[in-house]
């Protein structure tokens, strides 16, 4: 794609609508672009029949759609989780990937080539840090999986054979379409906030893909100042932040990026969230065999969330090629939420094990 033609997936939709105005475009056109790119997924002007002859002429000089190849998909058996390997422009590549369980549909989308914060036991860490990735090439991964859906339905099995589906609603198997995003694939999203920040807008306007109100989550590891900042412009998201110890000595074996940024002033930042924004924060734990999971760690994770309001994701450790660790045995998570149900009335939920056998779980994402 030409470098000197801008991305359509890079703007919002009012600095587009001010785009075509310089141009001389008037304003119903650009809202016709907006529906053609958002609500019809056209990639290409000749799909655009309803704008002027002009129009196509001028975008087609100046603009790009940048949607991103597939280089590989790859189906789980379960038909539950597919993965796709995305090339950018420049050539480095990105994993994104469609979850169709838990009654929903949900994009996990990368920020980043790779990954700065480099987590022990995460695969994106593991490869480290090539580059941030732009708001268009975040949007174009969610439009990415919401054109597979339009092409694809669902294939599942039959009951017998199939791990139940939980809380199922039909009508999202007859019309599948993109519910939910998560920032939860490659990278850090705090790291890369701006970019971030403005393909959130992107994925979250009412005349285009419309994943507002409760549709989109961002994970991150604790980034405190990008905590703050989302709490100051109150930014309407689903926040989970990644904890895997109570400790700041423990956290910072797990995540160098405890060092820089320590779990005092985490748990800080955290109450600044919920206070300013009145919203519950998800705390992640990823549970990994004799290291985070004895009853005391319940206890330490009970005691340093005492007051807060928080949900605690439980992640069974996903297997990489960087990282020994064994997973917690089902009993023993169990265990770990009645602790934490018991002791510290603190909701909690187990994420399941889906996608494992294509590397599409947490913290398995990588392009190799
Ligand atoms: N960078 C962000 C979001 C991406 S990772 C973050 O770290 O929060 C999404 C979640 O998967 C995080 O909670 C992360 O700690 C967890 N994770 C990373 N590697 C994992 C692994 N091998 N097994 C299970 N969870 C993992
Ligand atoms: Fe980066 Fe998140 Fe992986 Fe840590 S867990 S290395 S922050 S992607």
């Amino acid at each position: 794609m030409a470098s000197s033609t801008f991305n359509l997936y890079d703007l919002p939709r009012e600095e587009l609508r001010l785009r075509l105005a310089r141009w001389g475009f008037a304003s119903v056109h650009a809202a016709r672009l907006w529906s053609y790119l958002y609500l019809e997924l056209a990639d290409t002007f000749d799909a655009m029949p309803e704008l002027p002859a002009k129009v196509r002429a001028r975008l087609a000089a100046e603009t790009h759609c940048g949607t991103l190849p597939t280089a590989l998909a790859t189906d789980s058996g379960d038909g539950f989780t597919h993965k796709y390997l995305l090339t950018l422009p420049d050539g480095e590549r990105i994993e994104t990937v469609l979850m169709r369980f838990t009654g929903r549909v949900t994009a996990c989308v990368s920020s980043q080539v790779g990954c700065a914060m480099g987590c022990v036991f995460c695969a994106t860490g593991q490869m480290g840090y090539t580059r941030h990735l732009t708001p268009g090439e975040i949007v174009a991964q969610a439009v990415h999986v919401a054109r597979a859906l339009r092409v694809s339905r669902p294939k599942l099995k039959t009951q017998n054979s199939e791990p139940k589906i939980q809380n199922p609603k039909s009508h999202e198997h007859d019309v599948p379409r993109l519910r939910n995003v998560v920032l939860m694939g490659m990278g850090e999203p705090l790291h890369n906030y701006d970019a971030v920040m403005t393909a959130v807008d992107i994925l979250r306007d009412p005349n285009g893909l419309a994943l507002g109100g409760e549709r989109i989550t961002l994970s991150t590891v604790g980034v405190v100042p990008g905590i703050l900042r989302l709490a100051a412009e109150k930014r309407p998201l689903h926040l989970a932040v990644s904890l895997h110890a109570a400790t700041q000595t423990e956290r910072a074996a797990l995540v160098p990026a405890a060092k820089k940024w320590p779990l005092d002033e985490l748990m800080a930042a955290c109450r600044t969230y919920s206070e300013t924004t009145g919203r519950r924060i998800f705390y992640e734990w990823t549970l990994i065999e004799g290291r985070n999971d004895s009853p005391e760690n319940a206890r330490a994770i009970g005691a340093l969330l005492r007051g807060l309001p928080a949900q605690v994701n439980l992640i069974p450790l996903n297997p990489t090629a960087g990282y020994a660790g064994a997973p917690t045995r089902s009993e023993a998570a169990k265990k770990f939420q009645r602790i934490l149900a018991d002791e510290f009335a603190l909701p909690s939920t187990v994420r399941q094990r889906r996608g494992i056998d294509i590397a599409a779980g947490c913290g398995q994402l990588a392009f190799v």
